[in-house]
């Protein structure tokens, strides 16, 4: 590895300028997990945000979730604030996430920008409707999550620090389903649902479905085959399914796409299912 220097940056203008400063030589280095794994040869300096002003979780005004990029996902798990989010939904997820030394380093700027197709934290901020922020040379910028993704993000983030991560407030409930090997694996396949349910009705759904191998992506059409309809047991089943026939499947040395077809349907019906229980009330 050709590492030379060490910095650790005190703010994000001290962060940016150090980056900018490499000329793609430099790499942000929050947890470590992921860069650990070979930052790439060309990799001169190492620039550690981890103090530098990132961290902290809040509600904000509308009661949604503001989490810095340097929050560990451990943070996050243990955190009163994602207890309260959503009846714990951020909790559960990142229960799923890993193992405890992991999550312990790992950060949630970290997560973002990684971006692994088989992760977990994508595809529930993809549901969630996240919104991240992070500043260039120029300007703060901010976009969701699903448009961030559809951009060359990679290269964004060569030269620039993301900073936050918001998470709306949702009138109705959250649940997220992964299949892995055993527990603390990375998933064979993923998914995070919410509904939102009106005079007995779904107000809005949100489906996402991850690791199918590609990168999580929300099923649109199975969104709208719920909205508008009583969420009963046959309505979530055909939702389940309709999912299999939408979903975006592949190979990888984990799974087959027939493999990934047969299980989809299960996995979004359970993960509905339960989000349905948690409804209380109008959303
Ligand atoms: C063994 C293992 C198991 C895993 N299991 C799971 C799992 O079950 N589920 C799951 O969802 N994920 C899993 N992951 C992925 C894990 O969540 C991510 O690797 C981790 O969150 C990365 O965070 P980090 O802080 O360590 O990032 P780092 O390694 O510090 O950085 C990763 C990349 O992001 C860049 N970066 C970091 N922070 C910023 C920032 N603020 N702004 C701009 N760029 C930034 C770095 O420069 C680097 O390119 C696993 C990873 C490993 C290694």
């Amino acid at each position: 590895m050709a590492i030379r220097r060490y910095h650790y940056a005190r703010d994000v203008d001290e962060a940016l300028s150090l980056l900018l400063a490499y000329e793609g030589r430099g790499a942000l280095l929050a947890g470590g997990v992921d860069l650990a794994r070979g930052p790439g040869t060309d990799v001169e300096g190492l620039i550690d945000i981890t103090a530098a002003g990132l961290g902290g979780i809040s509600r904000d005004a509308k009661k949604g979730l503001v989490i810095g990029a340097t929050v560990t996902l451990e943070e996050i798990r243990t955190s009163r604030e994602a207890r309260d989010y959503l009846g714990g939904f951020l909790t559960e997820v990142m229960r799923h996430v890993a193992t405890l030394p992991l999550r312990c380093m790992a950060t949630l700027g970290g997560a973002v920008v990684s971006a692994h197709p088989w992760a977990d934290i994508p595809t529930a901020l993809i549901a969630l409707g996240a919104e991240v922020a992070w500043r260039n040379e120029e300007r703060e910028e901010r976009a969701p999550l699903e448009e961030l993704y559809r951009r060359p993000f990679r290269a964004i983030f060569r030269r620039a620090v993301l900073t936050e991560v918001r998470l709306p407030a949702w009138g109705g409930a959250f649940a997220f389903e992964k299949v892995s090997r055993n527990a603390g694996d990375i998933a064979l396949l993923n998914c995070a649902c919410g509904l939102g349910v009106k005079d007995g009705k779904v107000a809005w759904a949100r489906v996402a479905v991850g690791a199918t191998p590609y990168r999580a992506a929300r099923l649109t059409g199975v969104e709208e085959l719920l909205v508008g309809e009583s969420p009963s047991a046959e309505l979530l089943a055909e939702a389940g399914r309709k999912a299999a026939a939408e979903a975006k499947v592949g190979d990888d040395l984990r799974a087959s796409a027939e493999w990934r077809r047969a299980v989809i349907p299960a996995l979004v019906r359970r993960a509905l299912e339960r989000a349905a229980r948690e409804v209380k009330g109008d959303a």
